[in-house]
């Protein structure tokens, strides 16, 4: 490069970098919206309802979504508290995925926003279900099994305000470590045979096309040295003072779970009647899911939908798995923030389901249970978040 034409380059970038905001469009709300399925992004439309102080009705500004899954809506000079924002079908006739919806507080309105969309059809794309197509709807998959539950399938973690929403295992400590308790105090012929354990262990991996289990032996769940405690660890231990025939533990933070503990009454449950569905249930917990009894399921509570059990896992077990965990995995890296979490605020908004009222009549979703049936949950801290109420469709 000539000096001359050196000297134009840096006069350019300095008059680029010169330009004020406001030549360049003003201020405006960006960010990208990426596909669980790996549709096209093109043809959504994103729309930025906000209120002003004084103004009876809600101003909306819009754009659409480009080929490249990018978007820029204007907003107003001056900002209000809080932004409500749809990313949606432009032709809502159309809608192949479920709508969006995030509400962005006004320090927020300058990041970059990315939304990962749920299809409204899981077409199963690995595992022994694969090519079956099943309708998704996220609000049932969060559809509280009990009155006074407020987890269903996807569980909510106490203590979690994270973005991926619904807990579940980094994709990367795949696959876990399972062992057996086999302590000092454990006495001889009190843990289940491994190799019943071990075919119902592979019926969930099978199922779900994934490859989620690996025995070890319990001396490797143990931390050694300077090693910090594993965090890819599922232990499974006999115990007889359990009120339930088993208890799966999970502990973790900011959505991820850690550790996992599968607790079974009996150690010879896993070879009787009922065995294989018990551990399938029990390691589905271990994965991170809860109870439904939104859906045929081998997670349906026996004691409130027993229609529902499923002694294996259901075409519709693999779908909400498959696809919670495809998109906590495109949202791993943090810079799509509103996944599963916004797609069932989008679900309750187009089906005007109000919030607090999922679980049916006289039910509420508020506050935070952390333990329901043969579920715990734990986190290192608490957090109890309230659903709030959506504006109706279209407005
Ligand atoms: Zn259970």
């Amino acid at each position: 490069m000539s000096r001359a034409a050196r000297l134009l380059s840096t006069l350019t970038a300095l008059l680029l970098a010169a330009v004020p905001a406001a030549a360049q469009g003003g201020r405006a709300l960006r960010g990208h919206v990426v596909t669980a399925d790996g549709a096209s992004a093109g043809g959504m439309r994103v729309y930025v309802q906000w209120r002003a102080v004084g103004d009876s009705l809600p101003s909306v500004d819009s754009a659409d979504v480009d080929s490249a899954g990018e978007f820029r809506v204007p907003l107003p000079a001056r900002l209000p508290d809080s932004l409500t924002v749809i990313v949606d079908a432009a032709d809502r006739a159309r809608r192949t995925h479920h709508p969006s919806l995030a509400r962005i507080a006004r320090a927020e309105a300058a990041w970059e926003h990315g939304f990962v969309l749920a299809p409204r059809e899981w077409l199963i794309p690995r595992g022994f279900f694969a090519g079956q197509r099943v309708a998704v709807s996220p609000l049932r998959a969060r559809r509280p099994s009990c009155p006074g539950c407020t987890n269903g399938f996807w569980i909510r973690m106490a203590g979690t305000r994270n973005p991926t929403g619904f807990q579940g295992w980094p994709l990367s400590r795949f696959p876990l470590r399972v062992a057996f308790e086999r302590g000092g105090s454990v006495p001889v012929g009190a843990v289940p045979d491994s190799a019943a354990f071990w075919r119902a262990a592979s019926g969930v991996e099978s199922a779900l096309g994934m490859d989620v289990f690996r025995p070890v032996p319990f001396g490797q769940t143990l931390p050694r040295g300077l090693e910090e405690d594993p965090d890819d660890i599922v232990l499974v231990r006999v115990d007889r003072a359990l009120s339930t025939p088993g208890l799966t533990t999970m502990v973790g933070s900011r959505g991820n779970v850690e550790y996992a503990g599968v607790a079974l009454q009996r150690a010879g449950a896993v070879l009787a009647m009922g065995g294989m569905e018990l551990v399938q249930h029990e390691m589905m917990h271990a994965l991170g899911l809860g109870h439904t009894c939104a859906w045929p399921s081998v997670l349906a509570d026996t004691h409130r939908c027993p229609d529902l059990r499923a002694p294996t896992l259901t075409p519709e077990d693999v779908a909400y798995t498959q696809l919670l965990y495809r998109v906590r995995d495109l949202q791993r890296d943090g810079s799509l923030r509103w996944g599963l979490d916004a797609a069932v605020e989008g679900e309750r908004w187009i089906t005007r389901e109000p919030a607090g009222v999922v679980a049916g009549p006289g039910w509420t979703t508020a506050g935070d249970t952390t333990a329901d049936a043969d579920t715990t949950v734990r986190a290192d801290t608490t957090w109890a978040r309230r659903p709030r109420a959506m504006p109706p469709p279209g407005s």
